[in-house]
């Protein structure tokens, strides 16, 4: 079943200087067409400015596109109606790179985890409890956080709140845009395998959003590479890397012993 139909995206940004009547446009997204199945996570990989961000807005319902359409579970984003729209934001949840951005710093972990089940759920202040407690536990985080604040936190138990929230009313798409990108490598192997595990046992259906080709292979079931606003290659699990743009990328990446570097 498809679950997300992007098709004919197209982003311009129009660049200032109203005052000269002089408008720039600038082309960000060129016709970005795919199509994800429940269950699947696809990669979305790109050096920085290719436009993983705009599209990941874009599919996010954050920003309209200049023309072309999304489908989110058989309803086109842009033409929903309000008992659609409350449906898609249950159904299709984000973790950003920046987990303290995406935190407001005088919540505390339980009531930033409590607010889509608020939002969302009929749940009595005992279920909520519950729920916040099995939903720590799922990302491996320890009840005494809830009685912190985002700050307090390192940037690894951070991205552990933000997949908690993200996960909180069982949503069918989470968009993970450089959600792993700030931390160490180790921090961001443990992510990964909880990101794993969490697709299993939740049927969950990711896009995975990074410049690092390697780790996005780990747990992409296909790549997209995406180089200047265009999709220009499809990579299926382990098969071999064809494009420039792609090579680039996996020229990029530095064998983890500095012995095996070239340079
Ligand atoms: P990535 O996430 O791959 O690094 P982005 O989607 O953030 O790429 O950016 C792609 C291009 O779009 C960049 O050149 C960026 O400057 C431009 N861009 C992004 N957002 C805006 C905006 N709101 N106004 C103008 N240009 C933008
Ligand atoms: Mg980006």
């Amino acid at each position: 079943m498809i679950l997300l139909e992007v098709t004919n995206i197209v982003k311009h940004y129009q660049h200032g200087q109203a005052l000269l009547r002089k408008k720039q446009i600038v082309s960000v997204l060129q016709d970005i067409t795919f199509s994800l199945h429940a269950g699947e996570c696809i990669g979305l990989v790109g050096q920085s400015g290719s436009g993983k961000s705009t599209l990941s807005r874009i599919i996010l319902g954050l920003e309209k596109p200049t023309s072309g359409t999304v489908q989110f579970d058989g309803v086109n984003l842009y033409d929903a109606n309000n008992k659609e729209k409350n449906s898609i934001r249950r159904d299709l949840q984000a973790v950003f790179q920046n987990s303290l951005n995406s935190f407001n710093p005088k919540q505390t972990i339980a009531e930033i985890i409590e607010e889509p089940l608020l939002n969302f759920e009929q749940f009595s202040r005992l279920e909520r409890q519950q729920k916040v407690a099995e939903l720590l536990h799922c990302v491996e985080l320890d009840w005494t956080v809830t009685t912190k604040y985002p700050s307090q936190l390192s940037g690894g138990q951070q991205q552990r709140v933000n997949i908690a929230r993200a996960i909180a009313v069982n949503p069918k798409l989470i968009v993970l845009d450089e959600a792993i990108s700030s931390l160490d490598m180790i921090l961001q192997k443990h992510i990964l395998q909880l990101l794993q595990r969490l697709q299993q046992q939740l049927n969950l259906s990711y896009i995975f959003i990074s410049h690092d080709l390697n780790a996005t292979r780990f747990i992409a079931d296909r790549v997209l590479v995406m180089h200047q606003g265009q999709i220009v290659e499809e990579i299926k699990k382990s098969a071999a890397i064809q494009h420039p743009a792609s090579l680039e990328l996996y020229n990029a990446i530095l064998p983890t012993h500095p012995k095996n570097r070239k340079n």
